[in-house]
């Protein structure tokens, strides 16, 4: 008898027939003898038209209340999933955050889980039911709601797999598993039957929403095998795993964009000591996280700092930064939201040389200006401006031999 932790995306859990489906797929597993927990996204949409109603009440709303209404959608999912099993003949219960108890912090938005309480979720599946916890919510020491950032229904899962020692996390989604690009944009993308858990994370933090990315943070450290598998089909999908050997062979294992960073430019900034540190304490004060940083040294000892951030964060980095671009006697701050990040990622570039290059002469050869470069040990990106997102993906896909 295993443990099954499997999670079920949005479009998994679309409509009623949806959700019956979902029924009838866990049941089945539970026949077969195995305790089954499962963890739901809302309905497709449903969190994006939260999103938008909460922007026409306030212009930045009150994160309590923006989490008291995105962790609704959820509760709708886990409720009509019980009653589909229980219609089934079966027994099944639904848990929120706070009656597993999904400890978090008091980070609204964006809360990290601190702990799992194993107690209610144990006693249910003795009691031989199907236990299904509300993906991507928690609780705060306060006894508030709280919700993991966008995406944090894989999170949910993956931590619950590895608090309760489960022998399998799987992860539903509407594609067959990990591709070597997003197959939404590009048609010759490619299955990947296995891939590391790095790379997986750098695929991820560059844009592959397919798994949220501290899902694969809590997977690698607590060693949980984590299956990404269509919802729609039985065909087995991709193992998010530790590395081997022959995962080393190709020099890129996958192509990945981001079109959710803004870039921001602070012009003619003194370039003394402290400078940097004037200008991005403020920001991340305000829980602003700044990615890829370029400095550009100018004559008379000036300088331009340009960097991205999270494009939902971009209007407040803009007052913030304006503010302090002046106190530290700075020209100006402009910056650009049309921009888009894209990134070749694969383990095996630790032991290829050529591969930045090839990456520059692809864009160039499509007419694509790169406006910002940065490296890691296992991948390369490139800002360019937005329009060209589509062109420069299936022109990298084709380069490095990625296609079927
Ligand atoms: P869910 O609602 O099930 O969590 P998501 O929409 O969050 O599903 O993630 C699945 C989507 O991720 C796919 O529909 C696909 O468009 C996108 N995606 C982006 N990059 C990749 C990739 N490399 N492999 C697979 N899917 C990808
Ligand atoms: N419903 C949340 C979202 O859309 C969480 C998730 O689906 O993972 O971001
Ligand atoms: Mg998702």
């Amino acid at each position: 008898m295993a443990l099954i932790v499997q999670k079920f995306g949005g479009t998994s859990v679309a409509d009623p027939d949806k959700i019956k489906a979902v029924a009838r797929r866990v049941l089945k597993q539970q026949q077969e003898g195995h305790r089954m927990v499962v963890v739901l996204s809302a309905m497709a949409g449903e969190t994006n038209r939260f999103v938008d109603l909460a922007g026409q009440m306030q212009d930045i709303p009150d994160p309590r209340e923006m989490d008291v209404l995105l962790a609704s959608g959820e509760q709708v999912t886990v409720s009509l999933l019980a009653m589909a099993i229980k219609a089934m003949g079966s027994d099944a219960v639904s848990l929120l955050g706070d009656q597993v108890k999904i400890n978090t912090d008091d980070r609204h938005t964006r809360a990290r889980i601190l702990s799992i309480d194993q107690e209610a979720i144990n006693h249910h599946l003795d009691a031989g039911k199907v236990v299904v916890v509300a993906g991507f919510q928690g609780v705060s020491e306060k006894g508030e709601i709280t919700t993991l950032g966008r995406g944090g229904s894989d999170t949910t899962a993956v931590a619950l797999a590895a608090a309760l020692g489960a022998d399998q996390c799987d992860i539903f989604t509407d594609v067959e598993g990990v591709y070597t690009t997003d197959p939404n944009i590009c048609a010759s993308a490619r299955k990947i039957d296995r891939i590391s858990y790095d790379e997986m994370l750098e695929l991820a933090s560059l844009g592959a929403k397919v798994l949220d990315i501290r899902s694969v943070t809590i997977a690698k450290w607590h060693r949980v095998p984590v299956q990404v598998r269509s919802t729609f089909t039985n065909n087995e999908g991709t193992w998010v795993v530790e590395e081997d050997k022959s995962m080393e062979s190709n020099p890129v294992s996958g192509v990945t964009y981001n079109r959710n960073e803004a870039r921001i430019t602070v012009s003619k900034v003194p370039d003394t000591p402290g400078t940097a540190s004037k200008l991005f304490t403020p920001v991340s004060r305000e829980g602003i996280v700044v990615d890829m940083i370029i400095q550009n040294t100018r004559d008379g000892n000036l300088t331009d700092l340009t960097f991205t951030v999270p494009r939902t964060d971009y209007k407040r980095a803009m007052e913030v930064l304006k503010q302090v671009a002046t106190e530290t006697g700075a020209e100006g701050v402009s910056g650009s939201e049309n921009i888009c990040k894209v990134s070749i990622v694969g383990v095996g570039m630790r032991n290829h040389t050529g591969i930045a290059t090839t990456m520059f002469d692809v864009l160039a050869r499509e007419g694509i200006n790169i406006e910002m470069i940065s490296t890691s040990e296992i991948k390369i990106s490139c800002v360019i401006d937005e329009k060209y997102t589509e062109l420069a993906v299936r022109a990298l896909h084709d380069a490095f031999n990625l296609a079927e």
